[in-house]
């Protein structure tokens, strides 16, 4: 691991984080309610620490098996868990879950899952969740911009089946996440971001009982105008890692 990179990690989330707060004051709104989540995807541990030992409290990864091996596997002496005297940090879950991998995802005790795409995980996280007496905030994933490539709910298809996602046993549904098409201009997030909103919106209105707090939106080139439009958690990998290995 290169000392230079270790040496950047702590300036890279400082600029993020006032970036992150600079987007916030100019659509007057409190940077406090913005949650800055460190995408570790493919990085090794040491970044990880760095950012820990900068103040980085709430990190992100993809795959339930990577996010078991470095964070959460008790017997393995190079995860986090392993690592720091205490267990303070918090692991989000971002990417697709398959469903063989599902009972793995519960097991890592992740904080918040971001990417309940389809009815069927929702029901097998529900299940494990169950069967471990937890209780597991999850946010439902939206293909907002109808692509193909993209997972997610098609709009339509959330409020089709909210009915029974709210009131699955062990899964609390907080929010919602959205990946928009990757586009070199962040301005062309923005309707992606608006349209999250809005749908989180008639969400709310339809199903009162439900916070839908969240708003998980928001990535390395187009995190600012995420915030602009109403993200409460931004989940930013490069601009802090640099490009991933
Ligand atoms: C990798 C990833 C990110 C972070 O992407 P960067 O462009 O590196 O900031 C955010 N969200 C999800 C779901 C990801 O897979």
């Amino acid at each position: 691991m290169p000392m230079s990179e270790i040496a950047d990690i702590g300036s890279n989330l400082a600029d993020v984080r006032r970036r992150m707060a600079a987007a916030a004051a100019r659509v007057d709104r409190n940077p406090e309610d913005v949650l800055l989540v460190a995408v570790t995807k493919t990085q090794p541990i040491e970044l990880v620490q760095a950012a820990l030992a900068a103040g980085q409290l709430d990190f992100g990864e993809n795959r339930p098996e990577e996010a078991w091996t470095k964070y959460a596997d008790p017997d393995e002496p190079q995860s986090l868990v392993n690592r720091t005297v205490r267990d303070i940090y918090r692991l989000h879950l971002i990417g697709p879950i398959q469903s063989r991998k599902a009972s793995l995802a519960v097991a890592c005790r992740p904080v918040l899952i971001h990417s309940v795409d389809r009815v069927k995980i929702a029901r097998r996280l529900s299940r494990f969740a169950q069967e471990a007496d937890l209780i597991l905030d999850a946010l439902l994933e939206v293909n907002v911009s109808g692509e193909a490539s993209k997972f997610g709910f098609a709009p339509e298809e959330v409020e089709g089946a909210a009915d029974e996602l709210v009131t699955l046993p062990g899964l609390h549904i907080c929010g919602l996440m959205t990946m928009p098409p990757l586009e070199p201009d962040p301005e062309a997030a923005r309707p992606f971001f608006v349209r999250l909103r809005q749908l989180r919106d008639r969400l709310a209105l339809r199903w009162p009982q439900i916070s839908w707090r969240h708003l998980s939106m928001g990535m390395s080139h187009d995190f600012e105008v995420a915030i602009e439009e109403g993200a409460t958690i931004v989940r930013v990998g490069t601009a802090i890692f640099g490009s991933r290995p």
